[in-house]
């Protein structure tokens, strides 16, 4: 039984937004919500300026989580990009993979476009997650 997650259509065309200014470098950040559903979007430096590889900026992160707290959501997402467009975790990703409980999302180039797939990672081993679109307006909005 796979997985259904909902993130809103204006999150999505946020994180997109980002990746694409820091493109030709890797480009990553963090995702919180509430149960299902993705609500807020926030992106972390990537500290290693690297085209193939990222790792956030302690600092930022932690701020970041400390947010959610405050607005009562839980880290739901991590997400970064893939520039040279591999659409799967990469071996470096899953060693990486700190956090059992989110969804890994990968933003890959397919040609000028970004797409992406959403996975989650236990154990070397990853799993894809069904990711529905939905218009409503960001619900974590007017506490940010
Ligand atoms: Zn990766």
């Amino acid at each position: 039984m796979i997985e259904t997650y909902f993130v809103p259509e204006k999150l999505i065309a946020q994180i997109v937004e980002h990746l694409q200014a820091c493109h030709p470098e890797e480009a990553c950040g963090l995702l919180a919500g509430k149960d299902q559903t993705f609500q807020v979007w926030i992106p972390i430096a990537n500290v290693l300026r690297s085209t193939t590889r990222y790792r956030m900026d302690p600092e930022q992160q932690l701020q970041a989580l400390l947010l959610f707290e405050q607005n009562g959501q839980d880290l739901l997402g991590i997400v970064h990009s893939h520039p040279n467009g591999l659409d799967s975790p990469s071996q470096t990703d899953l060693r990486e993979a700190y956090y059992p409980e989110a969804v890994y999302f990968i933003f890959y180039r397919d040609g000028e476009t970004w797409n992406y797939r959403a996975y989650r990672i236990q154990q070397d081993s990853y799993y894809p997650v069904a990711i529905q679109v939905t218009k409503s307006t960001l619900s974590g909005e007017n506490i940010l």
